[in-house]
């Protein structure tokens, strides 16, 4: 349960050194200002997070995970990476939290610049869609801690839930869809269906996908 993990009480309590020690233990006080700014939700094993360490590897990232041996694969992964590649993986770390109730503790308002809900659990039944990771009460969550302009990814290949997470976004008055240009150009949307380890088992499968990529906007008045 919640009761066996650490939260930080705001995100200024959130321990940056111990997530990304070459950025926060230098001399330099500019690499310690740095903060987060991508977040994958319920990362799995986390191999979205090792494909954009690299694409990114300026940029602050953090996997979020309800199960602990998952988590804790996730770390090792990025330790043994880390160890592997020196200078590299330093930009990429893993926690263990509940991401539906705790976001708020890890990031400051307009902090995050990206979003991502790969395969997210479907919940297929009505009475346990309030379990979803997309709904419109989290979407006001994520629309506070999303800077205007930041973009949210998803992709899931149950199409009952890509169909759901596509409404609760338009129905959003803080989101606007990505045009189909913007979604070519963009090196991530790649990476959606073939970096994580369920894009990989939907793609052998012959699986299909459906997404739904949309960016913070202002709100409407
Ligand atoms: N995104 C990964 C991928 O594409 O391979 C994992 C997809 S898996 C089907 C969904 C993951 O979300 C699981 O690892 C699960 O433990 C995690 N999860 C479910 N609810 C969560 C929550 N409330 N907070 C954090 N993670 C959660």
């Amino acid at each position: 349960s919640d009761s066996h993990f650490p939260v930080p009480i705001s995100p200024s309590h959130v321990d940056y050194s111990l997530h990304y020690p070459q950025f926060f233990q230098s001399s330099d006080i500019l690499a310690g200002s740095k903060k987060i700014e991508f977040a994958d939700i319920g990362c799995g094993f986390g191999g979205l997070l090792i494909s954009l360490a690299t694409l990114f590897p300026e940029t602050l990232m953090i996997g979020m995970e309800l199960r602990d041996k998952v988590t804790e694969y996730v770390k090792e992964r990025i330790l043994a990476l880390r160890k592997a590649s020196p200078g590299e993986y330093q930009n990429a770390s893993v926690v263990r939290t509940n991401s539906m109730k705790y976001i708020p503790n890890y990031f400051e308002k307009g902090q995050l610049s990206k979003m991502f809900f790969l395969f997210p659990d479907p919940h297929f039944k009505e009475k346990n869609h309030r379990r979803r990771v997309i709904s419109p009460h989290l979407l006001d969550e994520y629309a506070y801690v999303l800077r205007v302009g930041g973009i949210i990814y998803t992709i899931t290949d149950v199409e009952e839930l890509g169909d759901w997470m596509k409404s609760c976004l338009e129905g959003h008055c803080m989101f606007e869809a990505i045009t189909e240009e913007e979604l070519e150009a963009d090196p991530v949307v790649k990476l959606l269906s073939s970096a994580t380890e369920e894009g990989q088992k939907v793609s052998r499968n012959g699986g299909q996908t459906f997404r739904a990529v949309y960016r913070r906007i202002l709100p409407c008045v």
